[in-house]
């Protein structure tokens, strides 16, 4: 079998492995890509954090993103029962750094990506899937089975686990650990939307159905994409088919949805269901690979941060792997998956209070006495890494304290 040689390969061509491959590119390794689809591909994860943009800098891959015009998201905006409104903006938050995002197809935010790293010169091929690695102490041994043509192999320094949903290492090295959070279904589609309330393009609504919640991001001129994410039990109330008829059945659910989106709905895309996401791994990294994105964990969509942490580990893998590739000692543990496992510690805290109701309490509190709405907001923004803001270095109390305190007045009241 034709055997090719590289410093690194990397396994996907999604943010994490394009962020990843910027950096390393920068830092002048022989890489390759392999990417079992061919883009542009429907992913899901359509509304970005401002951490994203800090990231997409490093890797010099932000000044093509920005040239795409994407609708611009400047906050957040939660709301519940007849229309009670809490709305974070970015540029009101604690953390120093970048105070917008965008929403968009993911599609073509991830084509653009990865257009901009083969014009670099980095060979991207698609639909190229891995078969197997095999690893051994000088070297791994990747197998490729294109779409197209024969089987060969990489053979490569270090392997980039970038594959997301297709989670390869932790499939073929027997990684995956289940989530402690119950599994979830999301049910989404894009709808046309001409008509928009004014200013409401430049946010991602939520709307808390009580116990589901809908998201509600405009990823297009005219286009919105709308997700209800909730227990299977929940949402199956309105059927079992995941098709039209059910998502016009839970959209009729809920007044404020229905009077918007209910009469003249037309599908764009969808609707489509993805049951059971959240999922975790053993480790995150090994003697000859490190897995980054989606390979190693997700929580949840309630928050947006996906693809903050899709860029963030594969900035940092890469930052880190370039320390190993140059000979330098490099403790992945601390300076990876340590790193790494704040940001998803403080986020999975902010997803079960989601969940428990603590946070929606102190949203719509803060909206009202704004004292704490800077730091909380900053953590919506994905600066989760910011030991400074006490709603990030203490947020296994202080989110549970706070909501605590608010319910006591409440009462006291
Ligand atoms: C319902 C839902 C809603 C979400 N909403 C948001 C949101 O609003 N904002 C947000 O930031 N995040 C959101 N996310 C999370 C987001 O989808 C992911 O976190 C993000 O796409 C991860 O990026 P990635 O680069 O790790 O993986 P991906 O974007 O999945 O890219 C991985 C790539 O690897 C390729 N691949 C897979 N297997 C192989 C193989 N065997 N060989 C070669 N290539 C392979 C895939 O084709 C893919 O292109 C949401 C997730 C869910 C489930």
């Amino acid at each position: 079998m034709r055997i090719e040689k590289v410093d690194v390969l990397i396994i996907g061509a999604g943010p994490a492995g394009c962020i990843a491959a910027g950096i390393l590119q920068k830092n002048g390794f022989s890489l390759k890509i392999v990417e079992k689809e061919q883009f542009p591909r429907f992913v899901i994860g359509e509304s970005l954090l401002p951490r994203c943009l800090y990231n997409l800098e490093k890797a010099g891959l932000l000044e093509a993103v920005k040239a795409k015009n994407f609708q611009r998201k400047n906050g957040a905006r939660f709301i519940r029962d007849e229309g009670e409104i809490c709305q974070f903006n970015f540029s009101e938050q604690y953390t120093d750094g970048w105070e917008y995002a965008w929403q968009m197809r993911r599609a073509e935010f991830d084509k653009t990506l990865a257009d901009e790293i083969q014009l670099r010169g980095v060979e991207l091929c698609y639909q190229h899937g891995v078969e197997s690695v095999d690893f051994n102490d000088e070297r791994a041994l990747t197998t490729i089975q294109p779409n197209v043509g024969e089987k060969y192999q990489i053979e490569s320094k270090f392997v980039v686990d970038a594959s997301g949903y297709g989670r390869v290492l932790p499939r073929l090295l027997d990684l995956n650990v289940p989530s402690k959070f119950p599994p979830r279904t999301a049910f989404f589609a894009h709808i046309k939307d001409p008509i928009r309330e004014e200013g409401s393009e430049l946010l991602t609504e939520v709307v808390d159905l009580k116990g589901a919640w809908t998201w509600i991001i405009p990823v297009a001129p005219g286009i919105t994409s709308l997700g209800f994410v909730g227990e299977p039990s929940f949402l199956e109330q309105y059927g079992n088919t995941y098709d039209e008829k059910m998502y016009r059945a839970l959209l009729a659910s809920h007044p404020k949805l229905h009077e918007r989106y209910s009469e003249n709905l037309v599908f764009d895309f969808g609707p489509e269901s993805i049951k059971g996401y959240s999922i975790s791994v053993k480790q995150m990294y090994g003697d000859r690979y490190v897995l980054v994105g989606n390979s190693t964990e997700f929580l949840d969509p309630i928050f947006s941060s996906g693809v903050a942490f899709a860029t963030e580990s594969g900035a940092t893998a890469a930052e880190t792997l370039t320390r190993h590739l140059n000979g330098e000692k490099v403790d992945w543990e601390k300076d990876y998956a340590q790193y790494i496992q704040q940001g998803i510690n403080v986020f999975r805290t902010y997803v079960k209070e989601w969940y428990t109701g603590n946070l929606q309490t102190i949203f719509f509190a803060v909206q009202k006495d704004p004292s704490f709405k800077k730091q909380i907001c900053s953590v919506l923004a994905g600066y989760v890494w910011d030991n400074t803001n006490p709603y990030v270095k203490k947020h296994n109390r202080a989110v549970e304290v706070l909501a605590e305190v608010i319910k006591s007045q409440k009462t006291a009241v």
